[in-house]
């Protein structure tokens, strides 16, 4: 099930130019409602549901955890949740079971890869002309000499 946004949770990233599920979502489907509500505050939401492939992103970016995703019901039946906690190093599952009282917690360490220094194409070729792009093989070739 798509992402969805709790949003008595929502303080709307305290106004800042772009909240972290716009900055996360890898689908640009994370937006800020027009409108203050009466709180002063605008909430985010999903723009697109159909489009979201519940990559959990945005959940776990969350600072205020108002994001959730449902798994789907094969795995986790209604009124269960699974929600992800981020800490510097680790992040923590926190597995609620739909009897509301079983909860299991699984921590595991996270990469600590600072904020946009990942070069995804380092010691890959470039392609020249569109013509490389046919040929097989052509990601995993010879590095890239710039
Ligand atoms: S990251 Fe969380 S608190 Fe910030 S705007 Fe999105 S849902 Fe709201
Ligand atoms: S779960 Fe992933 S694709 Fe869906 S809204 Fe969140 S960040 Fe975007």
């Amino acid at each position: 099930m798509p992402s969805f946004v709790i949003v008595e949770k929502c303080d709307g990233c305290k106004a800042l130019d772009k909240t972290a599920c716009q900055y996360i979502c890898p689908n640009d489907l994370m937006v800020l409602e027009p409108e203050a509500r009466a709180d002063g505050q605008k909430k985010a939401y999903n723009q697109e549901p159909e489009q979201c492939w519940e990559c959990y992103n945005c959940v776990k970016i969350c600072p205020t955890q108002a994001i959730e995703v449902r798994h789907y019901a094969d795995i986790m039946p209604l009124g269960s949740s699974t929600i992800p906690l981020r800490g510097s190093d680790n992040i923590m599952w926190t597995i609620k079971f739909r009897n509301q009282t079983t909860i299991k917690r699984f921590k595991f360490p996270i990469r600590t890869t600072p904020e946009g220094s990942i070069d995804c194409f380092k010691g890959k070729t470039l392609p020249s002309d569109l013509a490389d792009l046919k040929k097989p093989g052509f990601y995993t070739g010879a590095a890239r000499t710039e």
